[in-house]
C-alpha cells in the first residue's frame, strides 16, 4: 500500500491538504520533520499515514490523556491497531499493552512523556524497533509557549538511550518564533523539514462585544443558535457557576466544566458534551485541550483571556470541520484586572527558580497588554491575531465584526483632555469607575468620600453617555497614553503621552462605528437571526433542500445509536461534514458509498450498510 491508498482505505479522503503530503513525504525519507499547522489543519495524519509505512513502531508523545484516548479511539474505529500507554490504566492493563506492544501487535503507541523513561517502558523500547517518535503538541517543551510541560525534557532523555535514533517529527498549532526555536533546539532536531501552513482559520468568524449585560447578550446568542454544539468560556469557577446556573433556570440545556469538580462529574459533564448529548458546556481553560470534537459551532468568551495563544486556542475549538463557526469574545475592563491579578500571583509554574519566574511575568504582563488591545481595535480582527503569530495577512477578512462594521473617525480631543485633567488633578489614586463618575457629575457614596464632587473635572462630561467616555477611556489605554494598572484594585496612571495631548495642539482622533451612537448588538442578534439555517447552507458551501436536511437529521439519529452501540463520540463514527456530503450524494451502492470523504472500507465494512439503509428508507431521489 501507498499513502495515497492508506488515505482513502483508512481515513476515506481523496487528497492531502496543503503541507500533509511534505510533512509525510519527508518524514518517509527519514529527515526529522517539524509541522506548524492550524488546529483542524489534519496533523495527526502526518505522522499516522508514516506510521503504517513503516517497518518498526511509532510512539506518539502527547500531554494529555483525553486526547491520546480520543485518538486511539479514532484509529480503531478507522481500522488500525493503536493504543495508549498512560496513568489512566490499570497495572494490569498497562503491563497487558506493554506485552501486545512487544509482540508488535500496534504499529503506533500514544505515551505519556512522563512514561517514557520508567523501567518496564524502556526495557520494552530497547527490545523493539522504534522508527519515528512523533511529538504532538511540542509547543510543551518550551518554557516561553504557554503550555510548558517540564515531563516534555524527558523525550530527550529517551531517545538519547536509545540504540538507533528515530526519525523525530514534532508537530504543534500554537507557536510564535521563540517556541519554535526552543523546540528545534530543545528536541535537537536534525536538519528538520519545518513546514509552517498559514495560522488563518478562514471558516472562522471573530467578533468582540462590550455588551453591558454580557448575560443576556450570551443568553441572546444560544437563543439564536439552539440546537448548535458550541463552548462558553468563563475566567473563573464562579463565573462558570454562575452562567451555568441562570442559563439551566432560564431553560437551556448546558453543563459546566472547572477543576473544582469531582473526577466523576468532570468525566461526565465532558462526555455529556463530547457525545452531543448536552450541545452546551460553560468551562473555564481547564477544558479543551485534547477535545478533539469536531463539530463545535461556537465559541463564546464571557471574558478575555490572559494572551492571543490562549485566546486562539480555545476559540480555535469551533469549527474544526472546516465548516463555518463562531468565535466571540465578551469584553469587559474588568477583565484586564482578573488577569492581572492571574500573572502577579504565580499561575507560573512552581518548579521554575526565581529568576526565571520573574522573566516569564514580564512576558505574562506583555501578552496580556496584547490581548486588551485586540478588544480595542479597529482594524480586521483576524489580521490582528495573524500578525501577532509573525504573519501578514490582508488587512481586510470580510468575517470578522470589525471588517463588517463601518467606521469613521471623529475627534475625541475634548473628552480625553477631561479624562487626563481628571486623573491628573485627584493625584493618579483612582479607578475608572470612580473617574468616570466625576467627570458625569454622578452622585455616588465613593464620589462623596473621596470629596470628588469637588474636583475641577466633576460633572464636566455631564451630557456624555457613559459608554462612550469608556469608549475614549479604552482608546486612551490602546494608545498607551493611559496605563490601568496596581494589585486588586485597578488604578488609572497618566503616562508621557498623556502630557502630549494636553499641550497645546495635542489632538486625539479615534475610530468609532459609524451610525452607531449606541453600542451595537452585532454577533449575537443580526447573525443569530439567521441561525442555523443560514449556517447550513455555508456548509460545504452548499444548501441543503428540505428534504436533505431531513435525511441528515435521520443520518445524524443514526449515528448517535451506532455512538453508543460502540461507546465512542458520534464524530469518531462519521462528522457532521461527511454526513452532509452523504445528503448530496445521496449513494446506493458500495462503491458511490465510497466516493463519499470520509468514508473508508473499513468503516464502510462496519456501517456503510446501515447508512445506505437509511437513505433508501427517507427516499430521497438521487
Ligand atoms: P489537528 O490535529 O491538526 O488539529 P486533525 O488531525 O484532528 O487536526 O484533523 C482535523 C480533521 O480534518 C479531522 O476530522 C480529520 O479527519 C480531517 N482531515 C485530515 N486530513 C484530511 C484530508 N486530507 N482530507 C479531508 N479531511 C481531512
Ligand atoms: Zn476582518
Amino acid at each position: 500500500m501507498d499513502k495515497y491508498e492508506i488515505l482513502k482505505r483508512y481515513f476515506g479522503y481523496d487528497t492531502f491538504r496543503e503541507a500533509q503530503e511534505i510533512l509525510i513525504d519527508s518524514i518517509l525519507e527519514g529527515r526529522d520533520t517539524f509541522g506548524i499547522m492550524p488546529t483542524g489543519a489534519g496533523k495527526s495524519l502526518c505522522y499516522q499515514i508514516p506510521a503504517l509505512l513503516m517497518e518498526g513502531i511509532t510512539l506518539v508523545i502527547s500531554p494529555l490523556i483525553s486526547l491520546m484516548k480520543d485518538q486511539v479511539g479514532s484509529l480503531n474505529q478507522a481500522g488500525i491497531h493503536a493504543a495508549y500507554l498512560n496513568s489512566s490504566l490499570t497495572p494490569g492493563q498497562y503491563a497487558k499493552a506493554l506485552s501486545l506492544a512487544r509482540q508488535g501487535r500496534y504499529p503506533i503507541i500514544y505515551v505519556a512523556p512522563e512514561r517514557l523513561t520508567t523501567e518496564g517502558f524502556l526495557d520494552f523500547a530497547l527490545h523493539s524497533r522504534i522508527d519515528m517518535v512523533a511529538v504532538d503538541e511540542a509547543h510543551c517543551v518550551s518554557q516561553w509557549g504557554q503550555d510548558f510541560r517540564p515531563s516534555y525534557l524527558k523525550i530527550m532523555e529517551f531517545i538519547r538511550q536509545l540504540h538507533k535514533r528515530p526519525v523525530i517529527g514534532a508537530f504543534t498549532a500554537t507557536a510564535t518564533k521563540e517556541v519554535r526555536e526552543d523546540i528545534v533546539d530543545i528536541l535537537q532536531l536534525q536538519d528538520p523539514m519545518v513546514v509552517a501552513t498559514g495560522f488563518d482559520r478562514s471558516n472562522l468568524y471573530f467578533s468582540v462585544m462590550k455588551e453591558k449585560d454580557r448575560y443576556s447578550a450570551i443568553r441572546a446568542y444560544l437563543e439564536a443558535h439552539k440546537k448548535e454544539s458550541g463552548i462558553i468560556y468563563c475566567l473563573t469557577r464562579r463565573q462558570v457557576e454562575e452562567v451555568c446556573g441562570r442559563l439551566i433556570k432560564d431553560g437551556f440545556l448546558v453543563t459546566r466544566y472547572h477543576a473544582g469538580l469531582s473526577d466523576e462529574e468532570r468525566k461526565k459533564n465532558q462526555d455529556d458534551f463530547i457525545y452531543d448529548r448536552v450541545p452546551v458546556i460553560v468551562a473555564t481553560n481547564a477544558f479543551g485541550m485534547g477535545i478533539d470534537k469536531s463539530n463545535v459551532r461556537f465559541v463564546l468568551h464571557c471574558g478575555m483571556p490572559k494572551n492571543i495563544e490562549a485566546y486562539y486556542q480555545e476559540a480555535g475549538r469551533a469549527g474544526r470541520d472546516g465548516e463555518g463557526a463562531e468565535c466571540i469574545l465578551y469584553y469587559s475592563g474588568q477583565d484586564v484586572v482578573t488577569n492581572q491579578f492571574f500573572v502577579e500571583n504565580g499561575q507560573a509554574d512552581q518548579e521554575l527558580d526565581v529568576f526565571t519566574r520573574s522573566v516569564i511575568q514580564e512576558r505574562d504582563r506583555e501578552r496580556l497588554k496584547k490581548m486588551t488591545f485586540y478588544c480595542f481595535t479597529t482594524d480586521c480582527l483576524r489580521d490582528y491575531i495573524l500578525r501577532y503569530f509573525g504573519e501578514y495577512g490582508s488587512s481586510y477578512c470580510g468575517n470578522c465584526s470589525n471588517c463588517l462594521t463601518q467606521f469613521e473617525e471623529v475627534d475625541v480631543t475634548e473628552t480625553a483632555r477631561a479624562l487626563i485633567g481628571c486623573v491628573k488633578s485627584s493625584g493618579q489614586r483612582y479607578g475608572t469607575t470612580v473617574i468616570v463618575d466625576t467627570l458625569r457629575g454622578a452622585q455616588t457614596a465613593k464620589i462623596n468620600d473621596r470629596r470628588m464632587d469637588e474636583n475641577p473635572y466633576y460633572g464636566a462630561l455631564d451630557k456624555m453617555p457613559v459608554y462612550k467616555i469608556r469608549r475614549v477611556l479604552d482608546h486612551l489605554q490602546l494608545t498607551g497614553c493611559l496605563e490601568v494598572t496596581g494589585d486588586g484594585y485597578a488604578v488609572v496612571k497618566l503616562t508621557e503621552r498623556a502630557e502630549e495631548i494636553m499641550a497645546d495642539g495635542g489632538q486625539v482622533i479615534m475610530k468609532a462605528a459609524k451610525a452607531a451612537d449606541k453600542p451595537k448588538g452585532d454577533g449575537a442578534k443580526s447573525r443569530g437571526e439567521k441561525g442555523s439555517k443560514a449556517r447550513k447552507e455555508k456548509m460545504a458551501g452548499v444548501e441543503l433542500t428540505e428534504k436533505e436536511e431531513t435525511l441528515f437529521e435521520k443520518l445524524r439519529t443514526l449515528r448517535t445509536e451506532i455512538a453508543r452501540e460502540e461507546s465512542v463520540p458520534p464524530y469518531i463514527v462519521f462528522s457532521d461534514k461527511t454526513l452532509i456530503h452523504m445528503c448530496l450524494v445521496k449513494p446506493r451502492t458500495r462503491q458511490e458509498m465510497l466516493s463519499v470523504s470520509g468514508v473508508g472500507d473499513f468503516k464502510y465494512d462496519k456501517y456503510g450498510e446501515r447508512f445506505l439503509g437509511c437513505i433508501e428508507a427517507n427516499g430521497v431521489e438521487g
